[in-house]
């Protein structure tokens, strides 16, 4: 491992300890937040987390929740806590860029549902987090504002897309972040900083206020130190919201109430698709464990095969570009951020997109209006949509039998930047194992299970049924129990 890293010198307390310090009156939002921007005035030069710290608004926030306690209100369940956005999410006032040329200059003006619900719960946005453009990427390398970089090697990528998010939370600028995840881009990140991360079903949290990539498959979910941060922020955020047509009528199910519920009698599978060809050895190798000790803490753990995964990444390059090709439609120079002026209308619009979207964008919009072409439709995204039913069949068939099901999040630990460039395919195949989740509309979450043999983080992914949470949390909390201390070699 390099020897240049930018994780926290002393302990990150968890949210949860957090809030109930400033609920209490024991610690000012004020005082915790000036500790957290400390730490983002050390390192975020080296680690670049953030397109925008929000100092300012942020220490105004911090003194309204402290107001609030000293008049003996209850700011609620994230009293003082920082959180950091993933720059794809909606705050009123404050540019929001998708890490994309083609948004500068852009205000948005309403929050979205998720960022309201945070700051009715108490917390205090920090800033805006890098993403690979519009969510795009594994990496963090396709952002317009460069790459950010993982705290536990400066060398290396964080993941993507939400990799400025992960990057946040393990360097200790904030104990929780959003982000969001189409095809992995919470889970992945997670893992490769050896954070937790969470992609809840499809529906339990509002889309509203997240700007489009793929509709069928975006869902917004946090980042966090330690699970139980995690099933808060979850439970704060999700919930149904009228202003998302997708949402779901319900809350999110209760999963703070059930982390120390164990595993025992629980049925677990191992995917063996999701170990073979493709796979680190060093990774298996920490998932095998990570289900050995499943095992030791009372639950069956059996190897599962769900072959129709192996289609998944195949049916997701068709049905997420397509999805893109018609969201991003709506940058047209006219209604939003950047315009490239030129005589005519038609000539404005193509001088925009073509300065305003970086390649990888570029290469998403092209394969997806040539999936949704007359003559291809039915070859290419018809036959997708068969093969994304075919995934979801197969898994609720496991999930007669299995309560939830594990595998790595991410085939390998961090790489080196510009190991995947050069070729799309290496960089798509980060999520081959997060991408069925997606499809199929299922909660899958990223737990740290130890490091891989170049001493960085690996990460365990759990998987459930549509609106099992609380049996992906249960498992969570009992490897975060019991997973291998990072930065000792396991
Ligand atoms: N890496 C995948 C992609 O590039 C997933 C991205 C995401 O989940 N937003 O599409």
């Amino acid at each position: 491992m390099s020897s240049r890293s930018a994780l926290p010198s002393t302990p990150v307390a968890p949210a949860t300890v957090l809030a109930a310090a400033v609920r209490s009156g024991e610690r000012t939002a004020l005082d915790v937040l000036e500790e957290h921007l400390a730490r983002i005035s050390d390192h975020e030069v080296d680690v670049h987390a953030f397109n925008l710290v929000l100092e300012d608004r942020a220490r105004e926030s911090a003194a309204a929740v402290d107001a609030r306690v000293a008049a003996g209100g209850d700011p609620g369940p994230l009293a003082g806590v920082p959180v950091a956005l993933k720059d794809n999410l909606c705050t009123r006032g404050v540019a929001t860029t998708c890490s994309s040329r083609i948004l500068e200059g852009w205000e948005p003006p309403y929050d979205a549902t998720v960022v309201q619900r945070l700051a009715a719960a108490g917390a205090v946005v920090v800033g805006k987090t890098n993403l690979d453009e519009f969510a795009m990427g594994s990496s963090t390398e396709h952002s317009a504002t460069g790459p950010t970089r993982n705290p536990h090697d400066l060398d290396r990528v964080p993941g993507g897309s939400s990799g400025g998010s992960a990057a946040a939370v393990a360097a200790g600028f904030a104990p929780v972040a959003l982000g969001s995840d189409t095809g992995g881009s919470i889970r992945q990140p997670a893992a490769l900083c050896g954070v937790v991360g969470v992609k809840p079903t499809y529906g339990l949290v509002s889309r509203l206020g997240l700007v489009a990539f793929a509709s069928s498959l975006d869902q917004v979910g946090p980042f966090a130190a330690t699970v139980a941060d995690a099933a808060l922020v979850c439970e704060v955020v999700g919930g149904h919201d009228p202003g998302d047509s997708t949402s779901l009528p319900q809350d999110f199910p209760r999963v703070l109430a059930h982390l120390d519920d164990g595993v025992e009698g629980m049925r677990i599978g191992l995917v063996t698709e999701m170990l073979g060809e493709g796979i680190a050895v060093d990774v298996a190798a920490r998932v095998r464990a990570a289900a050995e000790a499943l095992t030791a803490a009372g639950a069956e753990v059996e190897e599962v095969s769900i072959p129709a995964v192996t289609y998944g990444l195949s049916a997701y390059y068709l049905v997420a570009p397509a999805e893109a090709s018609s969201n991003l439609a709506r940058y047209d120079g006219v209604r939003y951020g950047r315009r490239v002026d030129a005589p005519t209308a038609g000539e404005m619009m193509v001088a925009t997109r073509t300065a305003g979207f970086g390649d990888e964008v570029k290469r998403r919009i092209v394969l997806g209006t040539y999936a949704l072409s007359a003559g291809y439709y039915d070859a290419f995204y018809g036959k997708a949509l068969r093969v994304r039913t075919l995934i979801r069949e197969e898994f609720d068939a496991a999930y007669e039998r299995l309560d939830a099901l594990i595998s790595p999040a991410s085939p390998t630990t961090a790489f080196a930047f510009g190991d995947k460039t050069a070729d799309p395919v290496q960089m798509y195949l980060n999520d081959v194992c997060t991408i069925p989740s997606n499809l199929a509309g299922h909660p899958a979450l990223s737990v740290p299970f130890g490091v891989g043999d170049d001493g960085l983080p690996v990460g365990v992914q759990v998987m459930a049924p549509a609106l099992g949470e609380v049996a992906a949390f249960r498992v969570a909390a009992v490897l975060e129990s019991v997973a291998p201390s990072a930065g000792a070699p396991s």
